[in-house]
């Protein structure tokens, strides 16, 4: 078989890849783009004033290869060490190098069927082996499931909570016997959404030693365009990462993200002003939704899953395209029928129920 030219240096693994493919970022004028779980409210001030007075000179100089500043402050915020925080380039970048350090093509890594759909393409990438627990029923996490497997038998256990995309929580109860059960081997909690309701689980990282929180500055922080993730675990498990980061790319965070990420954590009362409104606005979104007669997962997320018993979510996804609102639809087993909504702002979700209204109507 001959193999179509603009491939013909392609390494085979490059062929076999399946990327992951971001929610659509279009550039449609007056677009209400609830898509992708950015955060409606733009970042503290604080954060915009950081990085206009990093805008110097000094932007000759390479940036802290290892954000020390930045995890410095992070630490402070969490009552932990230094040596127990790593900061990369969005928290994407940070599982590639979570995935790349822990989990071993040897034994299959778990997580469940309805998940972070970029766990099964870095498991491409790696060429790693998933053992893929399904939520049960109501859509959460089969944690008597996933405590029948065998700890030996595995490399490791990948999550988000609350869980993406159904915005479903676990306590942090449940993330210890987890991560108690599966003591040998890495237990990644994936905490892209914990601020909004959730409780961090970097509370245990000092009773597991094999516990690796993950979180992004993307959607609680509303930083998604200066890309900042971070790992907070072991001082074991943060020096693996760090072997990683300088094996590939010593500086993954510039001088402007550095600066700007440090001070998004030092204004907590923006950020918990923000994060209010949005948990505050999801409740109401989810009550207007069910009125409607949708069925909603109840979100500990800055999102809602939900889907309507009288109309496919496919229907629904391309009908509110036409006016201009955009949603998430994965055209996935179990969830096909289910929009993901991120939280816009109060306009926003005004214009989301007024044209699920005119497209429900027809
Ligand atoms: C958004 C998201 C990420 C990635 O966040 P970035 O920091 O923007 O790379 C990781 N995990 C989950 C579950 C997410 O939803």
């Amino acid at each position: 078989m001959s193999l179509p030219l603009s491939q013909r240096f392609w390494v085979d693994s490059v062929r076999r890849l399946a990327p992951y493919v971001p929610g659509e970022q279009p550039k449609i004028p007056d677009l209400i783009k609830l898509n992708t779980n950015e955060n409606p409210f733009g970042p503290s001030p604080r954060v915009l004033k950081a990085i206009s007075e990093s805008l110097d000179e000094q932007l000759k100089l390479y940036p802290d290869p290892q954000s020390t500043a930045l995890r410095a402050t992070v630490a402070d915020y969490y009552r932990i060490n230094v040596d127990q925080v790593f900061a990369g380039n969005g928290s994407d970048e940070v599982l590639a190098f979570v995935f790349r350090a822990f989990f071993s093509p040897e034994k299959p890594l778990v997580y469940a069927d309805i998940t972070y759909s970029f766990y099964p393409v870095y498991c491409g990438l790696y060429g790693l082996n998933s053992h893929i627990v399904p939520l049960d029923d109501d859509l959460a996490i089969d944690v008597p499931a996933l405590l029948k497997i065998d700890p030996t038998t595995v490399s490791g256990l990948i999550l988000p909570n609350p869980n993406a995309p159904t915005g479903r929580l676990l306590d942090l109860n449940t993330i210890g016997q987890l991560a108690a059960h599966f003591s040998n081997t890495a237990v990644v909690i994936d905490e892209a959404y914990i601020d909004f309701g959730g409780k961090s689980a970097v509370a245990l990282i000092d009773q597991y030693p094999n516990l690796l929180v993950t979180q992004s500055l993307s959607k609680s922080r509303s930083l998604a365009g200066l890309r900042i993730g971070l790992a907070m675990g072991d001082a074991g498990l943060i020096e693996a990462l760090h072997r990683i980061k300088d094996s590939f790319n010593s500086y993954p965070l510039d001088r402007l993200a550095q600066a700007g990420a440090k001070a998004a954590f030092e204004d907590e009362d923006y950020f918990q002003h923000c994060c209010q409104q949005i948990m505050t606005m999801r409740d109401q979104l989810s009550q207007d939704l069910q009125s409607r007669g949708f069925e909603v997962v109840e979100s500990a997320a800055n999102f809602v899953f939900a889907r309507h018993p009288e109309h496919s979510g496919a229907a629904l996804a391309a009908g509110l395209r036409e006016h201009k609102v955009i949603v998430r639809h994965f055209d996935k087993p179990r969830i096909s029928e289910y929009l993901r909504i991120s939280i816009g702002n109060a306009e926003q979700n005004q214009a989301l129920l007024a044209a699920l209204d005119a497209v429900m109507a027809k």
